[in-house]
């Protein structure tokens, strides 16, 4: 029997609510396909550091890297903060010490959710952004050296290098999505670069790396208007590499379009490790309520599923992956959940359940 391990971080705040129902499913999809999954649990984040002084050690690092993947949910605190007043993000520091440079942030909708966009194109969106997610605008979160009582610096830096790889796993990915039925064979480079000559040279990049993917079409946007194609015409959009800080801001308008944070997986993939965590932070507001929806950890599982097959060549582990995918689109199919964060009451247990009864072929009463 195939067997990975996996290292689990639940962080903080909701982290630690959508961990639980989120593992429980991933455990159940790999039983059933004979997939063998173990995990590790590894504490790190703003409540560990306000226990231990340490918000992420050194040992625990290391135990991360050593596993097959890494399935982390939110981490960070808005009053616990290191001395210099920055938020504690031991995920950045995943991002940055294991070169994971391609933020994975599908779009994808679901059905029989009430979402914001009402033409019927949206109701069925299907596109990624790929956030370069180690350089880019975060290069240098801290300051600079040419900091002083007048002027605050963050340089943007960003190299060949990990453009060459960003886009090269762009345009695999959406080579990819068109072999198995999805996408547009497209791939659109999102940037600044009639404004930063650092993204004029991007461009460039990006166009000297699509010449050897003469089969799918390549083409340009800028961030600001590409904004506006979100909410406009989504459906437009297959496979969308862009700078680090338009990522972070573009996807968080992508999860809107899916109905919300709590419905936004994610995974930050690298040459050789990969964390697979939802898109949202900690959301101190709701931490104790039941109101946290577990729906974007429980896709970020099935995303980490697929990056297991993908890596390893494991058909069970996307066999998995595909089940687990289908019982959430179908609970969401048959069972007009909303959830708090669309105005409705469905919370952790309900939308949990109602998954888990897809998952394992529970008759429920209509
Ligand atoms: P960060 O600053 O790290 O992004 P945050 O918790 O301040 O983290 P978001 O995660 O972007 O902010 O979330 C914004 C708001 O969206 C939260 O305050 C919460 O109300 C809501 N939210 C986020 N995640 C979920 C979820 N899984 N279920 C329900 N509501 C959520």
């Amino acid at each position: 029997m195939k067997h990975f391990t996996i290292a689990v971080m639940p962080g903080d705040g909701i982290g630690k609510e959508v961990t639980p129902p989120a593992l429980e499913l991933v455990q159940e999809a790999a039983n059933q396909c004979g997939l063998s999954l173990s995990f590790t649990h590894i504490p790190a984040g703003a409540e560990y550091y306000a226990q231990t002084g340490d918000a992420f050690p050194e040992s625990h690092f290391q135990e991360a890297k050593a596993a097959d993947a890494i399935f982390l949910s939110a981490m960070g605190h808005p009053d616990i903060r290191y001395p210099d007043g920055t938020e504690i993000g031991p995920q950045h520091d995943l991002r940055k010490r294991l070169q994971l440079y391609a933020g994975v942030r599908p779009c994808k909708t679901l059905p029989g959710l009430p979402l914001p966009l009402k033409d019927p194109r949206s109701l069925a969106l299907d596109f990624v952004i790929v956030r370069e997610s180690i350089e880019g605008l975060f290069a240098f979160p801290r300051g600079h050296e040419k900091d002083d009582e007048e002027y605050a610096h963050n340089l943007m830096r960003i190299s060949r290098t990990v453009c060459d790889k960003l886009f090269n796993f762009s345009f695999r990915l959406s080579q990819q999505r068109s072999k198995n039925g999805k996408g547009k064979n497209l791939v659109t480079h999102i940037d600044k670069a009639n404004v930063l000559s650092s993204q004029h040279r991007a461009r460039q990049w990006f166009y000297s790396v699509a010449e050897q993917y003469p089969d799918v079409q390549a083409q340009h946007q800028y961030v600001d208007f590409a904004a506006l194609d979100l909410l406009r015409r989504p459906w437009v959009f297959d496979v969308m590499p862009t700078e680090n800080q338009y990522g972070d801001i573009l996807s968080d308008i992508a999860a809107g379009l899916m109905g919300g944070m709590g419905m936004a997986p994610s995974g930050e993939i690298g040459d050789s490790h990969a964390v697979f965590q939802p898109c949202h932070g900690s959301a101190p507001d709701i931490v104790g309520q039941g109101k946290a929806n577990p729906t974007a950890m429980i896709l970020s599982g099935k995303m980490m599923l697929e990056y297991l097959a993908d890596k390893h060549q494991c058909y069970e582990a996307l066999d998995a992956a595909t089940k687990l995918e289908s019982a959430v689109e179908q609970a969401y199919a048959t069972h007009s959940i909303v959830p708090f964060e669309l105005g409705g009451s469905a919370g952790l247990k309900q939308i949990s359940g109602l998954i888990g009864n897809k998952l394992s072929g529970v008759i429920e009463e209509t």
